[in-house]
């Protein structure tokens, strides 16, 4: 087994393709540290800087002292606490939608939302950059699926219209995660009605950070929650900084996966803990839009510095060759910048980058130097 792998690993290396962990001994602000040495960190999805927020640590403690360190079994069984039931109610209100389901990770929501509601006669129509949970639960469906061209509205009604099912799920992120460009979400939904399909938009990168009040790229366009054809659902391991996931919609068919999202349902619940922490991450969010601002202060006085044409707070700089990629990430790292390269699978063959997310809780200091980092290291960018 031992040459078996080692080999595989090799032709990894040799490809610039091999991933290995580096491990942080800090919590998850705008400098943590490695084996002891500082970084600035341009690579967490903790947009608002909630991940250590005292709101949150308060309520994660107080929720372990009086509830303990674990759910004790899956929500079915004995797992589901009047604070699963608070936070399901208090999404659901955010995301302006009848009800909400909590699941234990975006990646456990999206396998088992669609394995559950899309089987074999159905057909599935999926954006091709859609994050590897959206594109695993098509698998794990059955049904058949097309992917349209990124962001192409058109070629998605090209397919809609070929279609013969009766049954049409058309997923999408709405931030995309690599890229930070937004789904077209309006002429998506205008599409679903036309053709008589069900849209399913992961608002994993836009929950907290888009929209007036932070509800997500639903409300940034404007597009109605209450929509019947509507299936939102997001995280709340990025800007909320817990852990976990959800899903809004009507409650037939909340209660419908209660009873067949085999994720939901054969899983331990997430601990009290948890879910403590992400309801104090939405009260916090519904009354406080000072970190969303200076979040998007941030983005704007970056994207400035890097002359980019960014529209969230994940800006990529493309490389395009993998091993090119690791080369100038090194070099940052070196100069004390946390920036990591993504490579494939995580994006197409010839466009690995470097992916740069930006905090709100980041000074202009800090920014100053990431941008004086990447002036200094050599780029030749393809971009
Ligand atoms: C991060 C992410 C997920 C997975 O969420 P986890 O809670 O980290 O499992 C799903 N979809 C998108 C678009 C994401 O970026």
């Amino acid at each position: 087994m031992k040459d078996v792998f080692a080999k595989k690993i090799e032709g990894l290396k040799s490809e610039g393709l091999y991933r290995f962990l580096k491990t942080v001994d800090s919590d998850q602000g705008p400098e943590i540290s490695c084996q002891g040495k500082k970084y600035l960190n341009f690579s967490s999805n903790n947009y608002l800087g909630l991940a250590n927020h005292p709101q949150l640590t308060d309520a994660s403690i107080k929720a372990t002292k009086e509830f303990g360190t674990s759910s004790g079994a899956s929500r079915l069984i004995t797992g589901s606490m009047t604070l699963t039931q608070e936070l399901e109610a208090a999404i659901a209100k955010f995301k302006g939608s009848e009800a909400a389901l909590v699941f234990n990770s975006g990646y456990h929501a999206n396998l088992g939302i669609i394995s559950a509601l899309m089987g074999e006669g159905d057909t599935i129509f999926s954006d091709e950059w859609n994050h590897a949970s959206l594109i695993d639960g098509c698998r794990l469906s059955k049904a058949p699926t097309q992917v349209y061209r990124h962001g192409d509205s058109e070629h998605l009604e090209s397919l809609l219209k070929k279609s013969t099912s009766i049954r049409k799920l058309i997923t999408t992120d709405s931030v995309f995660s690599m890229d930070g460009d937004l789904c077209p979400l309006p002429q998506i939904m205008k599409l679903a009605e036309r053709y008589d399909a069900w849209v399913l938009v992961d608002e994993a990168h836009a929950t907290g950070v888009f929209g007036k009040q932070g509800r997500g790229v639903v409300e940034h366009f404007g597009v109605d929650p209450q929509n019947p054809r509507l299936i939102q659902m997001g995280t709340f391991g990025k800007a909320l900084g817990s852990f976990g996931a959800y899903v809004c919609g009507p409650r037939a068919m909340i209660d419908y996966l209660i009873n067949r999202a085999r994720t939901f349902i054969y899983t331990t619940a997430l601990p009290p803990s948890v879910m403590a922490a992400s309801l104090a991450a939405i009260k916090l969010i519904e009354e406080d839009f000072s970190l969303k601002e200076k979040l998007w202060e941030n983005v704007e006085y970056f994207k400035r510095g890097l002359d980019a044409l960014a529209v969230s707070p994940i800006i990529p700089i493309i490389i395009g060759d993998a091993q090119r990629t690791i080369d100038i990430s090194n070099q940052l790292f070196e100069s004390g910048i946390w920036a990591t390269g993504i490579r494939p699978p995580t994006v197409p063959n010839g466009t690995s980058r470097i992916r740069f997310t930006i905090m709100a809780t980041h000074t202009r200091e800090q920014l100053d130097k990431c941008l004086t980092a990447i002036a200094n290291c050599e780029f030749g960018i393809a971009n």
